[in-house]
């Protein structure tokens, strides 16, 4: 007997034995997956890290043994199980959470993973050759039928020329020589089953063949892009990670085309991060004119067969030379990583939330990067806190491009403060003059608009007006969203819905109505100011379909639509040629987040969606509507000032103990009875604060704090950089582990949100 160490997909601690007998193990190494059994009667996919001799400290009772080996190679490389290590430790979770979200679900079957295949066929061995190919034919005089097929199956493989002229056969499928002779599956069966033709399986790739890469494609930089260029890779000389501040539209993706042209050239593969599968869409056409096949593209909307082709592929011998996708194609095999391109690196979307690993796959990029002697280049138009702090103190190299391409001018933002607006009654719903005149003038001239409302539905409640009662979710505490269309009250926390109600439930009134503005409600209100705009919605309502996204953007950037109605989806990255005007209705959602990044998210969210105008042609205009026309912080959207926007926020961080000058570790408490919750927290918040005085707030109740029938609490944690981190994560771990162990409190869920967002 052996053994070998496992990980088990499941959110448990540590490393689990099994035994092996001899001659299994000597099949086994580190990287595949075995069935293992579990429990009393389950089985699992676990992970092979291990297999050795040193027999576990159990009853030989408790040693259960391997039931399967799942593959015949590793599924994954040495550096990965590294990079998993270090999300579990930096992240505060286990390896199982980190190997549940790092494999497609395909690789966590329990039965191995399975091919599609499809048949083929190919000429009879015996026939091979050109005497016996005559007789062959000869042979078939007596079934015209199936001469005729056996006929055009030589021709379309080539073997009426190769005695010849030898030449390459070509495969056909089945299905391929039914279609090009009419014939029905019968005759081609005959023909196997008669011995002329032989019939085998094929595993057919899922992946799309985008053909040969055109470099002729690429696109000449002009000075200041060649400049920025240039600038990147001298600072990789010295930093492994550059940041590329570069104003929308400034030619950023033109900059990573040459990049990635440039490591593929020297024989490495790229790894380029988008954070919205929405964005994956152009980049993939982008890309793809100039890459051809050699880009793959891996997000949580390819099939999970497909996805596991392309892990599969990673692992081959012809990998991708660059790979576009989202957070999760991070956790990818790649065996001579050179370069990561993460776009757009403020997003937020970058991070995940539930359920944990809750990593940033930035940091995760950065990190396997260094692991993997790769340069990692960030790019954005607006930096977050932390990645222009990084630059600017020299722990990142810093490249700024702050022209548009063509020198095309940046937007001219008009600010109209929608307060004034409605007290002397010029808006027409969520719409000011200002925006609708501007609208109406793009259309007229056969341009585009691009309004902007973070919020999905119709309205964000109904409310009753004679007695104010609101309908909230019966398993959070917010109230409920309506949506028109299906006549539905949602919940966005946990997607509870019920039926809009005829009447008030509390006093009878008849007349519920809707209060605030989701995308929907604009979409009908712009529909009736102008019935002749061709109009479209983005959200995620919109896109749950495979294809919505292509469809919606394809269609607006063939003009086939005008308007386009969105949510923070459209705000990002996106490039069209025809955009006008931007319309951001609601700019005081945003700034009255109740988060201290509430600034740095609205400053972010409004100069993206401006980007968007404007971008090729005519300067754009943006029509900011706000109720806070002075804050400093809409200023400096108009002005574009990054530098003046950065500097205020960063003393304010500075000041109030934040990031970047602090780490900050949220810990959440839930459980069923509020009570109990309260109790934990408390107790908790009291230990925390013996050991790390005020550096602990809380515990608090957050801003919805009960979520699916959890009640929950909120501890923030602020820790100066510098200090011992691993060993405070330790101890932090250690006193959840003191708090679940006490009575009562087993049911307890405790989990750590590092670096959140
Ligand atoms: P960013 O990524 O900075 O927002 P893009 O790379 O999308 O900017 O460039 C904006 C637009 O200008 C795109 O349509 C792009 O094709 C075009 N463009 C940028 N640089 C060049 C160039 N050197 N030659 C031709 N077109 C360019
Ligand atoms: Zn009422
Ligand atoms: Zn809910």
């Amino acid at each position: 007997m052996r053994y070998v160490d496992v990980i088990l997909p499941l959110p448990l601690e540590g490393t689990f034995s099994y035994a092996v007998d001899d001659k299994k193990a000597n099949g086994i190494v580190a990287g595949m997956r075995l069935l293992v059994p579990w429990g009393k009667s389950k089985t699992v996919a676990a992970l092979c890290i291990r297999v050795h001799d040193d027999k576990p400290d159990l009853d030989d009772s408790k040693i259960k043994e391997v039931l399967d080996v799942l593959d015949p190679a590793p599924v994954i490389l040495p550096h990965q199980y590294r990079l998993w290590q270090w999300i579990a430790s930096y992240y505060m979770c286990t390896m199982g959470e980190v190997m549940n979200a790092a494999l497609p679900a395909g690789l966590k079957a329990e039965t191995g993973y399975r091919p599609k295949t499809e048949t083929c066929v190919r000429l009879a061995a015996k026939y091979r050759n050109e005497q016996a190919l005559h007789i062959a034919i000869d042979l078939l005089r007596r079934m015209p039928k199936q001469q005729k097929v056996f006929l055009a199956f030589l021709q379309l493989s080539h073997w009426d020329v190769y005695f010849e002229n030898p030449c390459e056969i070509k495969e056909l499928t089945r299905e391929e020589l039914m279609n090009a002779t009419s014939c029905s599956t019968a005759i081609v069966r005959q023909l196997v089953v008669h011995g002329f033709l032989e019939a085998y399986d094929r595993e057919v790739g899922r992946l799309n063949h985008a053909g040969q890469p055109h470099p002729e494609n690429t696109k000449t930089l002009n000075d200041a892009q060649a400049k920025a260029m240039d600038a990147i890779e001298a600072q990789w000389k010295e930093k492994n990670v550059v940041l590329l501040h570069g104003v929308t539209s400034s030619g950023k993706t033109e900059i990573y085309i040459h990049l990635i042209e440039k490591a593929i050239a020297e024989g490495k593969q790229v790894l380029y991060l988008l954070p919205e599968i929405a964005l994956t869409v152009q980049m993939t056409e982008r890309l793809q004119r100039v890459f051809g096949s050699e880009l793959g593209i891996y997000h949580s909307k390819y099939s999970d067969a497909e996805r596991v082709e392309i892990w599969q592929k990673q692992l081959s011998d012809k990998p991708y030379s660059v790979i576009l996708g989202a957070r999760s194609a991070v956790f990818l095999p790649f065996q001579r990583l050179g370069l990561v391109i993460i776009d757009e690196e403020h997003e937020t979307s970058y991070k995940q939330q539930d359920p944990a690993p809750r990593y940033h796959a930035r940091s995760a990029a950065i990190v396997m990067a260094q692991m993997l002697g790769a340069k990692t280049l960030l790019g954005s138009a607006t930096p977050c806190m932390e990645s222009y702090y990084n630059a600017k103190t020299g722990k990142y190299g810093y490249v700024p491009l702050m022209q548009r391409y063509q020198g095309i001018e940046l937007p001219d933002i008009h600010v109209v403060d929608i307060k004034d607006l409605r007290h002397r009654k010029m808006m027409s719903g969520p719409f000011s003059p200002q925006l609708l005149s501007a609208i109406r003038e793009a259309l007229s001239q056969g341009k585009q608009a691009i309004l902007f409302q973070n919020r999905r539905g119709f309205a964000p409640m109904i409310e009753c007006k004679v007695c104010g009662w609101v309908p909230h979710c019966k398993n959070c505490d917010v109230s409920l969203t309506y949506h028109k269309r299906l006549n539905m009250l949602t919940c966005h926390y946990c997607g509870y819905t019920q039926p809009v109600p005829m009447v008030c439930p509390c006093c009878g009134n008849p007349h519920l109505s809707g209060r605030g503005y989701g995308t929907e409600k604009i979409e009908d209100q712009i529909k009736e100011v102008f019935p002749e705009a061709r109009v479209a919605r983005m959200d995620l309502d919109t896109t749950r379909t495979k294809g919505a996204y292509e469809r919606i953007i394809h269609d607006f950037g063939a003009g086939k639509t005008n308007l386009l109605i969105g949510t923070q989806m459209i705000s990002k990255g996106l490039d069209f040629d025809r955009v006008a005007v931007v319309g951001i209705l609601d700019a005081d959602s945003m700034l009255n987040y109740p988060d201290f990044r509430a600034y740095e998210y609205a400053f972010m969210m409004m100069s993206q969606v401006s980007g968007r105008a404007g971008r090729k042609g005519k300067r754009g205009l943006v029509v900011l509507q706000t109720r806070n026309p002075l804050l400093p912080v809409v200023q400096q959207v108009v002005s574009n000032d990054y530098q003046t926007f950065y500097h205020d926020l960063l003393a304010e961080r500075h000041l109030f103990h934040y990031p970047p000058f602090y780490h900050l570790i949220y810990i959440y408490l839930k459980h069923k009875q509020e009570g109990i919750v309260e109790a934990a927290s408390q107790q908790l918040g009291a230990q925390l604060r013996q050991r790390f005085g005020d550096r602990v707030l809380g515990p608090d109740k957050p801003g919805v704090a009960r979520v699916q029938s959890l009640s929950i609490r909120k501890i923030v944690l602020k820790l100066e950089n510098g200090i011992a981190r691993a060993q405070t994560q330790q101890s932090l771990i250690a006193l959840r582990q003191q708090l679940l162990n006490q009575k009562g409190y087993k049911a307890l869920q405790i989990y750590f949100d590092v670096d959140p967002m």
